[in-house]
């Protein structure tokens, strides 16, 4: 299906972006007529993926986040976090909860929660050359079709 509409914003893995991030992805979700709840779901996995890049795909150094976010007509949204970084060896232990390479500052429930807000979560990585992650949802009211 092709989306009605989408969006590609991309931007420097420093923290201070993780708000921005959000907002850009909100706003523009926002012409879906999503709900509150719909809403601040998929800010909060958004946000989830982003903080991921931030300290574990760029770890101890700098490095672009690039979101695209894409429409459709049926209500659904996808959005999609990609980053250059380091990669994951092993994806499915990875999305255990509880699983972490962050130490102690870390709980390991980052994709956990991307899964309970999100209806799909996807994730494909390569050591060394970076991680997607595919968000998607779909909303239970939708506004009509525009060009
Ligand atoms: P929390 O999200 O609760 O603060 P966490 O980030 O460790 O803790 P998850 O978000 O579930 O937990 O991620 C699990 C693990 O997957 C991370 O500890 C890290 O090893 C790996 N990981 C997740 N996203 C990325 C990424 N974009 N690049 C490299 N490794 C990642
Ligand atoms: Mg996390």
């Amino acid at each position: 299906m092709k989306p009605m509409n989408e969006m590609n914003v991309s931007f420097l893995s420093c923290s201070a972006n993780e708000g921005f991030a959000r907002a850009v992805v909100s706003a523009f979700v926002a012409q879906m007529d999503p709900t509150i709840d719909e809403i601040s779901d998929i800010k909060t996995a958004v946000s989830e993926a982003v903080t991921n890049c931030i300290v574990h795909a760029y770890r101890d150094t700098l490095g672009m986040i690039y979101i695209t976010a894409k429409l459709y007509e049926d209500g659904g949204v996808q959005i999609r976090i990609r980053d250059k970084g380091c990669g994951i060896e092993d994806v499915a232990k990875a999305r255990e909860p509880l699983f972490t390479t962050g130490g102690e500052e870390r709980a390991g429930l980052g994709f956990a929660v991307m899964e309970s807000f999100m209806d799909d979560v996807l994730v494909t990585s390569r050591v060394q050359k970076g991680t997607t992650v595919t968000l998607k949802k779909k909303l239970a009211r939708r506004r009509a079709s525009h060009d």
